[in-house]
């Protein structure tokens, strides 16, 4: 691997029916599908609801707030494009609208992390196309 660049991280494969979460995304808003016939929200982004099997889908703005429902912290790995970010963190994070993503959390001390702390979602633009949603602990 000397004398060669560092490989690049894996880019987000966009199913056509996640295409407005990823257009969100580059908007700066967190954008989750809701069932119109469930009342409930849904993620990870589907053609049909998983609750109901319908298509009355629609796409909302979420809050972009919530808590950390677990998490680890990744200090050691093979190596890999992720190598020089750690330490880091990979977290579920529950949102307030009842659905819960995979992600980041970043800006803070991973030692100072628990479950259960509350966290907004910041966005990490990595170019044109992407935009990734991260969490950072909301200050007290
Ligand atoms: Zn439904």
């Amino acid at each position: 691997m000397t004398g060669t660049a560092p490989p690049a991280k894996p880019r987000p494969v966009v199913q056509p029916w996640a295409r407005p979460f990823w257009e969100a995304t580059r908007e700066g808003r967190l954008a989750l599908q809701y069932c119109r016939a469930c009342h409930v929200h849904v993620h990870y982004p589907r053609i049909a609801c998983p609750h109901c099997g319908g298509d009355r889908m629609e796409w909302r703005t979420a809050s972009g707030r919530g808590t950390i429902y677990s998490y680890t912290v990744v200090v050691s790995n093979a190596p890999s494009a992720f190598t020089a970010d750690m330490p880091y963190v990979v977290a579920i994070i529950h949102l307030d609208e009842g659905v819960r993503m995979l992600s980041n959390v970043v800006g803070c001390d991973p030692d100072a992390l628990r479950c259960d702390m509350p966290v907004e979602v910041v966005f990490e633009r990595i170019d044109d196309e992407f935009t990734l949603p991260k969490f950072r602990p909301i200050e007290a």
